[in-house]
């Protein structure tokens, strides 16, 4: 099986079996590449690691239709209405499944991960934004356009941070979104605020964990933000876990707290509360196993 993990910055390509990544290549995300160009590199570099591949599949940091034609890829420009599945199968001659990069990890995480002790889980991947996917009795959800599971846009308006401010602007461009507070840049604008100093994620939790309020404070932020949209999702759908990945979440103990005290307070039943919060054990493996496994579920 082969997966592609295309990436903002760099692109893998692995031959994978089960769980296991045989062999595999890095690319880099050429900046000023069109998509003929990323789209031929990534077809040379399948070819070399698997001549002759049966089937592709390839995550995306974006959405995708299900006849694998992007909508949107906000972090690689010039790909929004590019038919990436036709385009490949055209340059490698085999099926190609297209999915976006959180409904990929979250297949991986059914597959080998927490789903199969939690067969309905969200998967929430921590890190600049806040990526999502969502899993029901086993089977990844796409949604009827693909845009299902867009956790970080899950609206938690105001009084995440303090009650009566302003709410903060996101990546996306609307107002009090989860991932304003809980993605990367909220997270470096809070501490800023409280007056300590970081270009990095890393120096934040550091902080923290020397016991000062600015580092600590953040964390709570971030937990409380997480809180109220898992709350929203969870007072939804009742789900058996929420499953944790991505760089910030090696920071998760400084997470957990706040989260869990928001969702008691806020949950609509207790025990929708006290749902299981996991860490994924396969980290930054899972997009990349999980986009190989895509033809197996969806083609
Ligand atoms: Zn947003």
């Amino acid at each position: 099986m082969i997966g592609v993990d295309f990436g903002g910055t760099r692109i893998k390509v692995a031959v994978v079996e089960g769980a296991v990544i045989e062999r595999s290549a890095d690319l880099e995300t050429q900046s000023g590449a069109g998509p003929g160009e990323i789209l031929d590199a990534i077809a040379d570099q399948v070819r070399a690691l698997a001549p002759g591949p049966e089937a592709v599949g390839l995550a995306i940091p974006g959405e995708v239709d299900s006849s694998g034609k992007i909508w949107r890829l906000p972090n690689v420009p010039g790909f929004a209405g590019v038919a990436m599945a036709r385009e490949l199968r055209e340059r490698l001659g085999c099926p190609i499944v297209v999915e976006n990069d959180g409904t990929a990890a979250a297949l991986a995480e059914a597959l080998f991960g927490h789903g199969r002790e939690h067969p309905s889980f969200m998967m929430l991947t921590l890190g600049t934004g806040i990526g999502g996917g969502l899993v029901l009795d086993g089977n990844p959800h796409r949604g009827a356009h693909g845009f299902a599971a867009e956790v970080g846009h899950v609206s938690i308006e105001r009084g995440a941070i303090e009650p009566g401010a302003d709410p903060w602007q996101c990546g996306c461009g609307r107002y009090g979104c989860m991932e304003a507070y809980a993605g990367t840049a909220g997270l470096l604008r809070r501490f800023a605020e409280l007056g300590g100093q970081a270009n990095e994620i890393r120096e934040i939790a550091e902080s923290a964990r020397r016991g000062e309020d600015a580092g600590r404070l953040v964390f709570e932020g971030m937990g409380e933000a997480l809180g109220l949209g898992i709350t929203t999702m969870q007072n939804l759908l009742d789900l058996d876990a929420f499953v944790f990945t991505g760089g910030v979440s090696r920071s998760f103990d400084l997470i957990e707290p706040a989260l869990r005290r928001t969702l008691r307070d806020h949950g609509f039943a207790q025990i929708l509360s006290e749902v299981p919060l996991l860490l994924s054990g396969l980290e930054d493996r899972a997009g990349v196993i999980g986009a190989a496994h895509l033809p197996g579920r969806f083609a």
